[in-house]
């Protein structure tokens, strides 16, 4: 197998670790996924890293796999331990790296999954070629992924980048963390949902309502997002709302790292421009000396869900170089 000894050419497996599934991929030198499995995420610590293994034997002939990268829900420090992961209550304190380097034994890289799912848009994805870029997904929560001069910022202990705790009004409402007032409290896919669900209550999304049979508490960001799509008044306005808070934060964010690009990702972008041009509308509105500096571009994501494993995969590239 000579491809299998020649790492400039071999493919390379990326894990994505979410709060439901496991996806464990073999993943090209040029981002596409050769071979993929998908499964529900274990409950317990002793099975979720007996799961990633199986999967990646599965995927790989023996000894021939020889680097995995993983990304994680989490705050995950440099030695592959994940210390708190909200959704994966398994996950407090949890050496992965070290189980899974013990039980592979080939290297193991663990980040979190923002930081994953950015770096494969840098080497694959709408961020291609840029070495100053964000990412940022709107989701349940606001996650983000820091690159800096070319390679992913992680901080002094590997935390960096949790942008939707960012506290943007201390008089706001409360983030699912329990803080008032982060930014993802208001800028979230889920926060959305809430803004509609106040508008509609003040009788001020008609169009929205209906499309949740007229109860107030079923809205959803997808209703929102749905009656926008239909050109409904009170959907796109409900849009442009939400987007300037997305955009507060991304001003915040270029002001002080100076990006060339903004990655946005998540369910929402399906929406396209509808989502897009009015937080590029505000973005360029608020931004320091817009007129004065080159744009700062905000992109839709390319890579969609497989963000994840390409840049997870793509960080077990890097480690094969190193070794
Ligand atoms: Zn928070």
């Amino acid at each position: 197998m000579t491809r299998a000894t020649n790492p400039s050419a071999s493919p390379t497996i990326g894990i994505d670790l979410g709060g439901t599934n496991l996806r464990v991929a073999l993943v090209s030198r040029d981002g596409d996924i050769v071979a993929e499995e998908q499964v529900p995420t274990p409950d317990t610590f002793e099975d979720l890293v007996a799961a990633m293994a199986e999967n990646v034997r599965g995927l790989t002939p023996p000894d021939t796999v020889t680097a995995v990268g993983v990304g994680t829900a989490g705050m995950v420090d440099f030695e592959g331990t994940v210390h708190y992961a909200p959704n994966l209550p398994m996950l407090r304190r949890a050496p992965l790296g070290k189980s899974l380097r013990e039980t592979l034994g080939v290297p193991i890289v663990v980040d979190n999954d923002a930081n994953a799912a950015a770096w494969g848009e840098v080497c694959h994805g709408a961020a291609r070629g840029c070495r100053h870029a964000l990412l940022i997904t709107l989701g349940t929560g606001v996650g983000g992924g820091i690159i800096l001069d070319g390679g992913i910022y992680r901080g002094a202990h590997g935390f960096a980048a949790e942008v939707g705790h960012w506290q943007l009004d201390p008089d706001g409402p409360p983030c699912a963390c329990g803080e008032p007032g982060h930014w993802e409290a208001a800028a979230s896919g889920t926060a959305l949902g809430e803004l509609g669900r106040t508008r509609a209550a003040e009788g001020r999304a008609p169009n929205v309502l209906a499309r949740a049979d007229g109860q107030v508490d079923e809205i959803t960001g997808y209703h929102v997002g749905d009656a926008a799509e239909a050109r409904e008044e009170d959907g796109l306005a409900i849009i442009e709302e939400y987007a300037g808070f997305v955009a507060l934060g991304f001003v915040g964010l270029a002001n002080i790292l100076d990006p060339e690009i903004i990655v946005v990702s998540g369910g929402l972008v399906a929406l396209g421009d509808l989502l897009l041009e009015p937080i590029r509308a505000a973005f360029d509105h608020h931004l320091e000396g817009a007129d004065y500096r080159p744009a700062v571009r905000v992109v839709a994501a390319e890579l969609g869900s497989r963000a994840g494993v390409v840049g997870a995969a793509a960080f077990a590239r890097e480690l094969e170089i190193d070794g």
